[in-house]
């Protein structure tokens, strides 16, 4: 059999020095016994491809592209944690992506509920199969646009097929402080951060095209997302394999913290609730964003704010992310529990976050353990909080679970 030629990553499989610091942070390997779905054992397997040669059949040693190193590569979130405690510094991340997309350009990837995404972002440019026509229906009808934008608001795949409420009260919230917005509608396309995340690149260059083009055309000068990963993926990616857009691309905390900052959006109303926060994958150790959203927090009158064991860096991922909930939903389920457990340690009514991924499956942790706790998305308090005193309060609310699963 002719040797697999693995792509440029030989310099990462020489780093690592076995040490296993990635394994007890991984959640995915947390919950199957083996030790080739840890991030050690993935790259001892690559570098057994690595090094296969002509001794190989009389050893009896075969290290190829089987069904279970393509399984173990995807029971991976691609959180970013082992990359955050790893001994020599390897960017895994990035590491795992090379690898899955080499796998699916050698025909054995992605896996069944992958593929599906794939296909329905080529043909309807969203991985739900929404139609695109309505895709911008959720803009709650109060709410001015503007054909000269200050903002275009970035909704994401999931804000507008799923959970909708997330954009809603994203742009109810910005509306407060003034901010002249407008979204891209039926030419927002997918993001492909499915596509990146599970190796299936094929459509990824022209969504980034649609998405670039388009928004360039509508003169705004920012660009701002409820969604962690659609933030993660327009602002870093698409300069990696496309071009960067034109505005300055802000997650929905960072905009709004500086919003409050600057004394543009003024918290009225009081929250009384012991909270604590759970930072999303992509926005926390992928992105740097930890404070922001803290601050918000903080600034809120009336909430006890308590950190979780496991938070920024070291936080533990919710279970959602690089395809993992969308092929072992039970697995990304149990993870979303032992973070709802987490949270529960804290005596906190309220777990916040600000990615719908995190607030669908930390949701659907929580029920699967029958926790009391609410999972809220961050929006949903800003929005109780800048209401004029006339206008009735909304009580807080646990979020519905998106009805489909999809991650990345
Ligand atoms: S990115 Fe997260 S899930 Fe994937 S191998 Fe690293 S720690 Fe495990
Ligand atoms: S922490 Fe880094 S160096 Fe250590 S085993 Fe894991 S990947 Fe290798």
């Amino acid at each position: 059999m002719e040797a697999l030629k693995l792509p440029h990553i030989e310099q990462y499989l020489t780093a690592c020095v076995q040490c296993g610091y990635c394994i007890s942070v991984c959640e995915a390997h947390r919950q199957t016994p083996w030790e080739s779905d840890t991030p050690r054992g993935k790259i001892y397997y690559l570098n057994q491809i690595n090094v296969a040669g002509p001794l190989d059949k009389p050893l009896g040693r075969v290290a190829s592209l089987n069904p279970y190193f393509v399984d173990a590569m995807y029971k991976c979130t691609g959180c970013g944690n082992c990359e955050a405690v790893c001994h020599a510094n390897i960017p895994l991340v990035e590491l795992w992506e090379t690898v899955r997309t080499w796998m699916v350009k050698n025909g054995v990837g992605p896996l069944s509920a992958h593929k599906g995404m794939g296909e329905k972002v080529g043909k309807v440019h969203n991985p739900y199969g929404g139609d695109q026509a309505h895709r911008g229906d959720w803009w709650p009808a109060e709410v001015p646009k503007y054909d000269q934008p200050d903002v275009i608001f970035f909704a994401g795949c999931t804000g507008s097929f799923r959970q909708q409420q997330i954009p809603q009260t994203g742009v109810r919230v910005l509306n407060r402080a003034g901010v002249k917005m407008n979204i891209l509608g039926a030419d927002e396309w997918c993001c492909s951060s499915p596509l990146l995340r599970t190796g299936d690149t094929t459509h990824s260059l022209e969504c980034a095209e649609r998405i670039v083009e388009k928004a360039d055309g509508m003169g705004a000068k920012d660009m701002v997302m409820t969604c962690s990963g659609c933030y993660k993926t327009i602002s870093t990616d698409f300069g990696t394999y496309y071009a960067k857009v034109g505005q300055n691309v802000y997650h929905f905390t960072q905009y709004v913290n500086n919003l409050i900052k600057t004394r543009k959006l003024p918290l009225l109303q009081p929250f009384n609730h012991k909270v604590t926060y759970h930072d999303p994958c992509h926005l926390g150790r992928h992105m740097g964003v930890y404070e922001e959203p803290r601050e918000i927090l903080k600034a809120i009158k009336g909430i006890e704010f308590v950190e979780m064991d496991r938070n920024r860096a070291n936080s533990r991922c919710c279970g959602a992310g690089g395809g993992y909930k969308s092929q072992f939903n039970n697995f990304a389920v149990r993870i979303a529990a032992d973070r709802i457990r987490d949270a529960e340690k804290t005596g906190a009514e309220i777990l916040v976050t600000a990615c719908p991924f995190c607030v669908t499956n930390l949701s659907q942790g929580a029920k699967a353990i029958n926790s009391k706790i609410k999972v809220m998305d961050i929006g949903e308090i800003l929005l109780q909080i800048t209401a004029p005193a006339e206008e009735p309060k909304e009580a807080p609310a646990a979020t519905e679970p998106a009805k489909e699963r999809i991650q990345a």
